[in-house]
């Protein structure tokens, strides 16, 4: 047996247990093996029936002597029995196993483990563990330490530890490591986070099984790298002279940050390897016209662009950034998503596009520069669309991720870092209101509004944390939207959630961007890179629903021009816990040290949103155990 063997060449394993292990990720041998338990309950301590105390967890071996089915009071099957050693009698209650009175016929010898209690006067078990003793078998569900498997409906612990416990006789499992650096072999971990004598050895083995996950990441992080070295690729030449004259015809002068990023990049576009760079920059710091200068270099060389986006309304957005900024010149660009192609006849010079644009364009022939925006929201399948072809790669994120991530999940990317926040930004004012004052918010919101002609978003979560918007969540938005328009009678009012089709989100953005929507009620579909320089005002509704990093994100999406911005933030939670949360978040105003935060309050799948891309998702390490990412990295670095 093979850990790469498909669970369904276990006895036992049909198809819908098969079905049923997939809703678990368990699709092979060593996805089951690496099923880990998530507590032990400790069965070792035998007793004999005379000493039995009730609430101590113990074990008995012994002989059941009867068992009948019995009704209950409630119309019910319980099943009443009794078990004997050679020092007492006890009687063991479970209820509606009535197959248990076929298979523990007396004479039967098991071992019974759980806690005993008290039950008219006598101690008894109640639904205590049972197995059957032949002598010849070790026991695997009693009589020692027992792992608990986190499980969902239809798989029970005992099932998955019978199934684990077969694979475990017969599967043979090989040393990768040269050096163990003092940690427990391969497959003796995975036998013994299954089986461990005592919780020392659950622990151990517990550690040895992260550092092979740790390690994993880096591996394949240096095997992605070792891949693009190997082969050559395009090498670009910087043309100063009209790469200075587009830069100078952009409506604002770069940043120093800007600056150095955009000299970072031509320096390996220049090479003969190519590029594989990784932009962190925090919201609104602009990222996008670097990636603009990039793809004109790119062109200049007669060379096609990708760029590809997370959402379709991100997609339309960079289309039309990059038509306005190229506007002066004849270069053809392509947008590209799930439901529509805008495409000039001839040849295209860039395409923009969703994801859906790696399936519709074959002609990827002269692909020079591949830029990935907002990377967190892909997979690492979707980064890889590219494998066979060698462009030179640009991905960008707003999520400053902390640094021993990215040395992990990122080693082979080298790192730019855009730490400045254009200068004529004002700070976002930030404020926790309160639910009594949520009339006088909204009054204040109409005069700002009138004022100064200025645009507002007012964001309701999602009830689930998930991309994924529900039925449920499109209608309290629904409602929401409803009483607003009742509370804004003079303002316009827009809707946009993730339900519409692509047509309706575009058109609705397009009037909230041109100014014919004042108000634009949403779910979090704005998150991502919504460039509206006019909106103002950020409503977030429900606000200790999310996470530090992502309400930071919203925040974001207002404060983009020069006039004076705010963030209001609504919750119903006033736990001591998400008033602090939340109050963080008015005091900073750094996206980096929010998500360093984040960070330890919530763990690193949301700051990455690996939740949703199960990219980097831990199954058993912790990405805080710095030591053992040390470690890996060593084991990695000596390969
Ligand atoms: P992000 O890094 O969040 O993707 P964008 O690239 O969308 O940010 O840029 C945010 C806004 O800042 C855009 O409206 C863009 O035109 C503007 N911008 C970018 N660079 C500068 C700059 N150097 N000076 C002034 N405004 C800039
Ligand atoms: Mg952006």
């Amino acid at each position: 047996m093979n850990l790469t063997d498909s669970v369904s060449t276990l006895p036992f394993v049909g198809p819908s247990f098969e079905k049923k292990l997939k809703r678990l990720e368990i699709i092979t041998i060593s996805d089951l093996l690496h099923h880990i338990p998530n507590r032990y309950l400790d069965f070792s301590k035998f007793t004999k029936i005379k000493d039995i105390k009730p609430d101590e967890l113990i074990s008995v071996f012994g002989e059941i002597t009867s068992i009948k089915n019995q009704p209950t009071k409630s119309g019910k099957l319980m099943q009443m029995g009794t078990l004997e050693d050679d020092t007492g009698r006890i009687n063991i209650i479970w209820f509606n196993q009535f197959y248990l009175a076929r298979m523990l016929i007396p004479g039967t010898k098991v071992i019974i483990s759980g806690k005993a209690s008290w039950f008219n006067r006598k101690i008894a078990f109640f639904s205590p563990q049972y197995e059957k003793m032949d002598y010849e078998h070790e026991s695997v569900h009693t009589g020692k330490i027992i792992g608990v498997y986190p499980q969902t409906a239809g798989l029970t612990n005992k099932w998955l530890k019978a199934r684990i416990k077969y694979a475990l006789d017969r599967i043979e499992i090989f040393e990768f490591l040269k050096d163990k650096h003092g940690l427990l072999d391969f497959d003796d971990a995975i036998h013994k986070i299954h089986f461990p004598r005592d919780s020392e050895e659950a622990e151990e083995a517990k550690k040895r099984l992260a550092f092979n996950e740790f390690y994993n990441l880096l591996i394949s992080a240096k095997e992605r790298k070792n891949k693009l070295l190997k082969k050559k690729s395009i090498k670009l030449e910087i043309d100063n002279k009209p790469v200075n004259e587009f830069i100078e015809s952009l409506p604002f002068k770069l940043t120093s940050s800007q600056k150095k990023v955009v000299t970072e990049i031509f320096k390996e576009l220049r090479k003969d390897t190519p590029m594989n760079r990784l932009l962190q920059g925090d919201v609104g710091s602009g990222k996008t016209v670097v990636a603009v200068i990039a793809s004109f270099v790119t062109f200049l060389n007669g060379y096609q662009t990708i760029l590809l986006a997370p959402t379709q309304i991100l997609a339309n957005q960079h289309y039309e950034t990059y038509k306005k900024l190229f506007e002066k010149l004849t270069i053809r660009i392509a947008l590209i998503t799930g439901s529509s192609v805008k495409k000039e006849l001839g040849k295209t010079d860039i395409y923009i596009g969703t994801h859906a644009l790696i399936n519709k364009i074959k002609e990827f022939t002269n692909v020079g520069l591949a830029i990935i925006d907002e990377q967190h929201k892909f997979g690492v399948k979707q980064i890889d669309f590219l494998k066979n072809k060698n462009p030179n790669r640009l991905t960008m994120t707003a999520t400053p991720i902390p640094r021993t991530i990215a040395q992990t999940l990122f080693s082979d990317m080298d790192l730019s870092i855009l730490d400045e926040i254009p200068e004529n930004r004002p700070k976002i004012k930030t404020w926790l209101v309160p639910n009594e004052k949520r009339e006088k918010a909204y009054e204040w919101i109409s005069e700002q509004m009138i004022q100064h002609g200025s645009q507002c978003f007012i964001i309701c979560p999602l009830v689930e944390e998930s991309d994924t918007e529900t039925l449920k969540n499109v209608r309290s938005v629904k409602k929401e939207f409803g009483s607003l328009k009742l509370k804004f009678k003079s303002l316009k009012l827009g809707l946009l959630h993730g339900k519409l089709k692509e047509k309706e989100k575009n058109q609705i953005l397009s009037d909230f961007k041109n100014q014919k929507i004042d108000i634009l009620v949403s779910t979090p579909v704005v998150e991502v890179g919504i460039d509206v320089p006019n909106a103002t005002i950020m409503l977030i509704e429900g606000a200790d629903r999310f996470g530090l990093a992502q309400l930071h994100q919203l925040r974001g999406r207002v404060g983009r021009g020069d006039k004076e911005s705010y963030c209001l933030l609504f919750t119903e939670n006033e736990s001591g816990k998400a008033i602090h949360r939340l109050t963080t978040l008015t005091k900073t105003s750094s996206g980096f040290e929010l998500a360093e935060l984040d960070f330890k309050l919530r763990g690193a799948g949301d700051v990455l949103g690996i939740k949703q891309s199960g990219f980097g998702n831990l199954k058993i390490a912790d990405w805080s155990d710095t030591k053992l990412i040390k470690l890996a990295t060593e084991a990695v670095n000596n390969v």
